[in-house]
C-alpha cells in the first residue's frame, strides 16, 4: 500500500441515520398503529418511504456507501434479538401470531406479559432492549429484515453496507433470562451464536452485499481476558467463512485499548475506529500495532454524538496520519448519526451566527463528504469549504457568547473553600434539627406532583397566545395551592410546590440561563417512539435572574411547614444537554454550578430552609473506561458541592438519584456532602440502604418506599415493612420516608392514596421506636 493510493481510494460513509424523519413521521405512524388508527400496511409504507428518502438524501450529499439495516421500528438491539431468534419464551406466542405485534409486545409488554428490560446504550441517552438469554437459548437465523432493507437500497442503485450489532457486543449486552441463575454469562453462548451470524452473512452476500459492518462498541469498555479471547475467536471463525461478504468491524464511543491488537490481527477486511477526542488514543495504538496493512480503515473523525461543526483541518491532519496505516482510508462519523438531530437548517429561532457553529446529521454528512473529497482529490478541491469552516470556528472561538469575561473571572477565582460547607455534617445536623423541628422518620416527596392535562394545556395556551403570562401564572399558583393543601392534609412533613411550571427538569433551567440554547426541531431518539430535544450548552453560562424563587416562595407563604426548594444539579444539566466541545466538561460544569449556587443562595435568602439539588444523571455519565472515572467524579462532585456550599449550616441540602444499584459510586455520593439523599429502593427491597450502611455513609437518607413507576398503590403495611427493613441498615435519626422518584408521570388518584399510605406507615413505625 502507499499513502497515495490509500488517499485516492477514500470514500464517505456513515453507520446509521436518525430514523424518525424530518417531521417525526415514524413516531406518528407507529403510535397511530398502536392505537389502531394506522394499518400495518400503512406503517410499513411510511417506513419504506423514510428509508428511501434517507438513503437518497445521503447519496445526494455525496455519501458513497449508505448503511442499511440500521432502521428500526423500536430498537436495533431488539431487531438483533429477532435476527438471532432470541425471543423470550413469554413472547413467543405473540410473535408467532403476528411478527409485528409480537415485536412491539417484546418492546412494550402487553396486559399480561412484561416487556424486555430497557437500559442505556453505553453512555448515550439512547435506550436499548436488553436481550434475555440462558443456557437453554436456541438461536436461529432470521435475516429477513436485513436482507429486505439491503435489497431496497440496492434497487435504488446505491452502494450499500448492512450494519449489524456484532455477536460479541450482542452477548455482552445481554442478561440472564428470568429464572436463569444470576451468574450465567451470556458470552458462553458464543459458539452457538456464531453459526447464526454466519448464516445471516451468507444471506446478505447472496443478496448482493459486498461489505457488512459488525458493530462491537462493547469492546471499548474495560474487558477481561476472557472477553477479548471471545472476540478473537468470533472474528477468527467469521473471518474463516468462505461464503461471506467482506467484514468491517466497527467500534465507537471510546478507545479500543487491549481490543485493538485483537481486532487488528483478526482475519477480517476492515476496521472502523473512533478518532474523535474521546478516543484519540486509537491513533497511536493503531500505529503501535503496525496499522492495518492490506485492509480498509474507516476513520470516525466527525463526532457523531455532539452537534458542533468539525475542525476540518484538524481532521485532515488525522486522516493524513492514518493514510500510512491502511490500504484504504474512508471517512465517517465516529458513530451512528442516530444520536444527533436531523437538520440544523430547520432551526429558525437560533441566531444565524450561532447556527453556523452547529452540525446535525445533514451537516455532518456534508463534512464527511468534504473530508473524503479533500483526501481523495487534494485539499485545493475543498478550499472554499475549508475557508468557510475556518471562519466559523474563528467566529465561535472569538464570540462574546463563548467568552463572557465576568463568568470566566468568577470561575477562575473559585477556591477549594467555596466547595465546602462552613461546618462538618454532624454540626450541621444539630443546627438543622433545631431549626426544622422535624419528627423522627420525616416524610417528604421527590418534587414533582402529577403533570395533569390541565397543566399541559396551560403551557400550550400560553405558547399559542390564548392566555397571557398573568393568566398562566394564575393557573400555576392554583395548582401550587392545591398541592400544598393536599400535603398538609395528608400530614407530610417537608412539602414541595410540585413543579407544575416545569416542562422538563433540564429544559426549564436551560431556558432561563444565558449561554444555553433551545432547538425547535432538534429531536433525538431516547427509546422507541420517545424523542427528546436536548438543549445546547453553547456559551458561557450565567443566570440573569432567579429561576425558581418566585414559585417556592409562593408555596412557602401558604404553609407553616418547611417547603423544599427544587433544582436540577450541574451534572444532570450537562448529561441531558449537548455540551460544549471547546473546553473541558469540568469547566462547563463549574459555570453551571456557579449559576445554580446563586439560585440556592437566593432560595435561602427568601426563607427556604430545605433545598434539593437533583442529580439523577451522576452515574449514567460515568466514563466507559474505569481509568477515566476518578477525574470525572472529581469535577462532578466538586460542581455539586460548589452549587450547595454557599448556605448556612442550618439550611438542609437534599439530593436525589433514581437508581437502586450504585455500589460503584457510593464514595462519590458521600463526597457530595449533601445532608439528605433520596434514592430509588422500593423494587430492590431497600438494597441501597444496606449499601449505604456498609459504606459507613454518615448522613441522612431516604431509600424510596413507594415505587412510582407503576400506577399500583402500595399498602401502608407494605411501606411499613420496607421502612423496618430500612431501619435495619440506617438508624431512625437518619432515615427519611419518601417515594422512589417524582410523581409527574402519575395520576392524582393513585398519588393521593399512595402518599396517605406512606404517611400512615411512617406513623406506625414511629410508634414502634
Ligand atoms: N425533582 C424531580 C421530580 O420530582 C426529580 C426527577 C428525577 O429524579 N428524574 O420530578
Ligand atoms: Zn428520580
Amino acid at each position: 500500500m502507499t499513502a497515495k493510493s490509500a488517499a485516492a481510494a477514500a470514500r464517505a460513509t456513515v453507520y446509521g441515520y436518525p430514523r424518525q424523519g424530518a417531521g417525526r413521521e415514524l413516531k406518528k405512524a407507529i403510535e397511530g398503529y398502536w392505537k389502531g388508527r394506522v394499518t400495518a400496511e400503512a406503517l410499513k409504507e411510511t417506513a419504506t418511504e423514510l428509508r428511501r428518502s434517507t438513503w437518497q438524501r445521503l447519496a445526494a450529499a455525496g455519501v458513497h456507501e449508505v448503511p442499511t439495516g440500521d432502521f428500526s421500528y423500536y430498537d436495533h438491539v431488539l431487531d438483533t434479538s429477532v435476527m438471532v431468534g432470541a425471543v423470550p419464551r413469554r413472547h413467543r406466542s405473540a410473535v408467532d401470531a403476528d411478527a409485528l405485534d409480537g415485536y412491539f409486545a417484546m418492546a412494550r409488554g402487553t396486559q399480561d406479559v412484561a416487556p424486555l428490560e430497557m437500559t442505556k446504550w453505553f453512555d448515550t441517552n439512547y435506550h436499548y432492549l436488553v436481550p434475555e438469554l440462558g443456557p437453554d437459548t436456541v438461536f436461529s437465523a432470521d435475516s429477513t429484515k436485513q436482507v429486505a432493507e439491503l435489497k431496497e437500497a440496492l434497487a435504488l442503485g446505491l452502494a450499500a453496507r448492512p450494519v449489524l450489532v456484532g455477536p460479541v457486543t450482542y452477548l455482552l449486552l445481554a442478561k440472564p433470562a428470568p429464572g436463569v441463575a444470576a451468574d450465567f454469562e451470556p458470552l458462553t453462548l458464543l459458539d452457538r451464536l456464531l453459526p447464526v451470524y454466519a448464516s445471516v452473512l451468507a444471506d446478505l452476500r447472496a443478496a448482493g452485499a459486498e461489505w457488512v459492518q459488525l458493530d462491537e462498541p462493547a469492546l471499548v469498555q474495560d474487558r477481561t481476558a476472557a472477553d477479548l479471547n471471545a472476540a478473537e475467536r468470533a472474528y477468527r471463525d467469521l473471518g474463516a467463512l468462505t461464503d461471506r461478504p467482506k467484514l468491517l468491524v466497527a467500534s465507537y464511543f471510546d478507545r479500543l485499548g487491549d481490543a485493538l491488537p485483537v481486532l487488528a490481527k483478526a482475519p477480517i477486511d476492515g476496521l472502523a475506529l473512533d478518532f474523535t477526542d474521546a478516543a484519540a488514543a486509537n491513533l497511536d495504538a493503531l500505529a503501535a500495532v503496525g496499522g492495518l496493512p492490506g485492509k480498509r480503515l474507516v476513520a470516525g473523525v466527525v463526532n457523531g454524538r455532539n452537534i458542533w461543526i468539525n475542525d476540518l483541518e484538524k481532521s485532515l491532519a488525522t486522516l493524513g496520519t492514518l493514510l500510512g496505516l491502511a490500504d484504504r482510508v474512508d471517512v465517517a462519523a465516529s458513530c451512528s448519526l442516530l444520536h444527533v438531530p436531523i437538520d440544523a437548517a430547520a432551526e429558525r429561532d437560533i441566531d444565524p451566527q450561532i447556527l453556523r457553529w452547529l452540525a446535525f446529521a445533514q451537516q455532518k454528512t456534508g463534512e464527511i463528504v468534504t473530508l473524503a473529497k479533500g483526501l481523495a482529490q487534494g485539499t485545493d478541491t475543498i478550499a472554499a469549504e475549508l475557508a468557510a469552516n475556518r471562519a466559523d470556528l474563528a467566529s465561535r472561538a472569538g464570540s462574546a457568547i463563548t467568552h463572557d469575561p465576568a463568568v470566566r473571572a468568577r470561575a477562575a477565582a473559585v477556591t477549594d473553600a467555596d466547595g465546602r460547607r462552613s461546618q462538618p455534617y454532624t454540626e450541621r445536623a444539630t443546627a438543622q434539627r433545631a431549626h426544622l423541628g422535624l419528627p423522627l422518620l420525616p416524610t417528604t416527596t421527590i418534587g414533582s406532583f402529577p403533570q395533569t392535562t390541565e397543566l399541559r394545556a396551560a403551557r400550550a395556551d400560553l405558547r399559542a397566545g390564548r392566555i397571557d403570562t398573568a393568566g398562566y401564572e394564575q393557573r400555576i399558583e392554583n395548582e401550587i395551592r392545591e398541592v400544598i393543601s393536599f400535603q398538609e392534609k395528608t400530614g407530610i412533613d417537608v412539602l414541595v410546590h410540585g413543579e407544575p411550571e416545569r416542562n422538563d427538569m433540564v429544559q426549564y433551567f436551560a431556558e432561563q440561563l444565558t449561554g444555553y440554547l433551545a432547538t425547535q426541531h432538534g429531536w433525538v431518539q431516547s427509546y422507541g417512539t420517545r424523542y427528546v430535544r436536548p438543549p445546547v450548552l453553547a456559551g458561557d453560562i450565567s443566570r440573569p435572574e432567579p429561576m425558581t424563587v418566585r414559585w417556592t416562595s409562593y408555596a412557602n407563604a401558604l404553609t407553616e411547614r418547611p417547603v423544599k426548594g427544587m433544582l436540577t444539579g450541574p451534572v444532570t444539566m450537562l448529561a441531558w444537554s449537548f455540551v460544549r466541545d471547546d473546553q473541558p466538561l469540568g469547566d462547563t460544569a463549574r459555570q453551571v454550578a456557579l449559576a445554580l449556587r446563586d439560585e440556592v443562595n437566593d432560595l435561602e435568602e427568601a426563607g427556604t430552609s430545605v433545598i434539593q439539588v437533583d442529580e439523577p444523571a451522576l452515574r449514567e455519565t460515568l466514563p466507559l473506561r474505569s481509568a477515566d472515572r476518578p477525574a470525572y467524579l472529581d469535577w462532578a462532585t466538586e460542581s455539586f458541592r460548589l452549587t450547595t456550599s454557599g448556605v448556612r449550616p442550618d439550611t438542609q441540602i437534599h439530593t436525589h438519584m433514581c437508581y437502586a444499584e450504585f455500589g460503584d459510586i457510593v464514595q462519590a455520593i458521600d463526597d457530595l456532602d449533601a445532608d439528605v439523599i433520596s434514592l430509588e429502593a422500593a423494587r430492590s427491597h431497600m438494597q441501597v440502604a444496606r449499601e449505604l450502611a456498609e459504606h459507613g455513609y454518615p448522613r441522612e437518607a431516604g431509600p424510596g418506599v413507594y415505587d412510582i413507576h407503576s400506577p399500583r398503590v402500595p399498602s401502608a403495611d407494605e411501606a411499613a415493612a420496607l421502612l423496618r427493613k430500612g431501619l435495619e441498615a440506617i438508624p431512625a435519626e437518619r432515615l427519611w420516608v419518601n417515594p422512589d422518584c417524582g410523581l409527574k408521570t402519575r395520576g392524582w388518584p393513585e398519588t393521593r392514596a399512595s402518599l396517605e399510605n406512606l404517611v400512615a406507615a411512617a406513623r406506625t413505625v414511629r410508634g414502634e421506636l
